[in-house]
Formats: structure tokens, sequence, C-alpha cells
């Protein structure tokens, strides 16, 4: 579905990203692992253009292969932003529209999928994350974890191809942690494609199909959770997870 190149990136003189090269296939689950600052997060935004790299190629669904290096049109858009959705380490709902509002808004407004089409979606996505009753409710009025739910439903809402998720449990309670994964696991389970950055180790072990392990900017090791986990073959890798496991 998806394949990078060679992605490259700097703030400043701050070489954050330094060629990663990333695939992630049709209904397949890829975790972004590492310590703070090492760029998952600058990936993950490159993925969808709320970065734009300075060199690699994105390739997505067989479309054209973007090629930053050469400089992108201004306006030029790319098949992946339309088709991804992403879910924030902050909800990011809006403070004034109720929650069925907020879910509804992509829909209707980017998509222009009729309004009583994207409400009926919208009930019937609420429903599955066990809130249907808070559909009238601001986002104030919910728990940390209720409103990541809901973030999460508002990426579904859109029918994205691909979900991005950015260290989506890192901002809650620890208790609420729990109902928010138990979620993201059933959409792995159903099929979705996701890329997620993750803190959770034991998830991207649980969830994931394959896990990159990113540090200093460069993918210092990939492979299947039940290998990187167990027997990483990079000192760097088995130092971070012998300092977090
Ligand atoms: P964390 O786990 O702490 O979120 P991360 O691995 O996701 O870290 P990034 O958020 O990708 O890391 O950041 C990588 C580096 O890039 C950091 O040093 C960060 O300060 C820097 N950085 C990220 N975004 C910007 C920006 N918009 N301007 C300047 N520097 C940035």
């Amino acid at each position: 579905l998806l394949q990078t190149k060679g992605l490259c990136k700097s703030f400043g003189d701050h070489e954050v990203l330094k060629g990663i090269d990333l695939e992630v296939r049709r209904g397949e689950v890829v975790a972004l692992i590492g310590p703070s600052g090492s760029g998952k997060t600058t990936v993950l935004r490159s993925l969808n253009g709320l970065e734009t790299p300075d060199q690699g190629t994105l390739a997505f669904d067989g479309g054209p292969s973007v090629d930053f290096g050469q400089g992108l049109p201004k306006q030029q858009r790319f098949a992946i932003r339309d088709r991804s959705a992403m879910v924030f380490q902050h909800h990011n709902l809006f403070p004034h529209r109720t929650v069925l509002q907020n879910v509804i808004e992509g829909p209707v407004t980017v998509q222009g999928v009729s309004k009583p089409e994207a409400v009926a979606h919208a009930e019937q996505l609420l429903d599955r994350v066990g809130l249907a009753d808070k559909r009238d409710a601001y986002p104030h009025e919910l728990s940390g974890g209720q409103q990541q739910r809901v973030g999460i439903v508002r990426a579904l809402a859109l029918a994205p191809d691909l979900l991005l998720f950015d260290e989506p449990t890192s901002a809650l309670d620890p208790e609420l942690v729990g109902e928010v994964l138990v979620v993201m696991k059933e959409l792995a389970d159903e099929g979705w494609t996701m890329v997620v950055v993750t803190h959770e180790l034991q998830f991207a072990r649980e969830v994931a199909d394959e896990v990159l392990f990113l540090d200093g900017g460069v993918v210092a090791e990939r492979g299947a959770p039940a290998q990187l986990f167990t027997a990483p073959q990079n000192e760097r890798t088995r130092r971070f997870l012998d300092r977090i496991l």
C-alpha cells in the first residue's frame, strides 16, 4: 500500500530523518518504536504531508512516486493525504462541538457525504467503541480515554485506507490507556492498515506485524516482533529494550 525510500528531513541544521525506508502492506500493522527524539513522529507526519521531507520518495497504492527532492509544487496533493487519517497524541477535538458534530465534520465538509449518511455512519462507529450514549456530549464532559476513542472514531469516519497513530495513549492517565489499546487491537484484527508510533511496547509486540526501531533518525533495526523483542540483533535495540522492559 505504501512505500518510502530514503526519507530525509532537517529542521534548521538538525538532521532528524536520515534516510527512512518503510513499507506497509494492506492489512498490516507497522509499529515505530524508539527513544524520544529519534524521529518517529516526524516519519509519521511525513507520510501524510504534515511535514514535507527534504529528500526521498513516497509511493502510495500504485500511484505515482512523489519525489520530495524535486521540490513539491506548493499545491501538490498526494493521494495518501486524502486516503489516510491520523489519530493524534492529544485528541484535537473541537471543544465547542458535540461528539457527533466532531465525527461528521470531515465526511460532510471535506468528503461531501450527505449529513444523514454521515450521522448514521458516526452512530454506528460510536456504538462500536461503546460511546453511543455520548453522541451529544461535549469533549470536556468525557474522560481522556473516551475523548481518544472519539478521536479514533473521527478517523474511522473518513473511511481511510490507512490509519496513522501518533502516540495515541501517551497523554493518558495509566488507567485509561487500556481501553484505547483495546479499540486499536480490534481495528488491527479487523484488518485495518495501521502505522503506529508508540511507547507501548507490549502492544507493539502483540499487535504489530512489523516493528521498526528508530534511533537517531535511522531505522536501526526492523523485524517481526517475536524476533525483534526476543532476539534483537542491534546493540542499540538491545540497550533500549533493556532500559524499558
Ligand atoms: P518522542 O517519542 O519524544 O515523541 P520522536 O521519536 O517522535 O520523539 P520527533 O518528534 O520525530 O521524535 O522529533 C525528532 C527531533 O526533531 C526532536 O529533536 C525534535 O525536537 C525535532 N523536531 C520535531 N519537529 C520539529 C519542528 N517542527 N521544528 C524543529 N524541530 C523539530
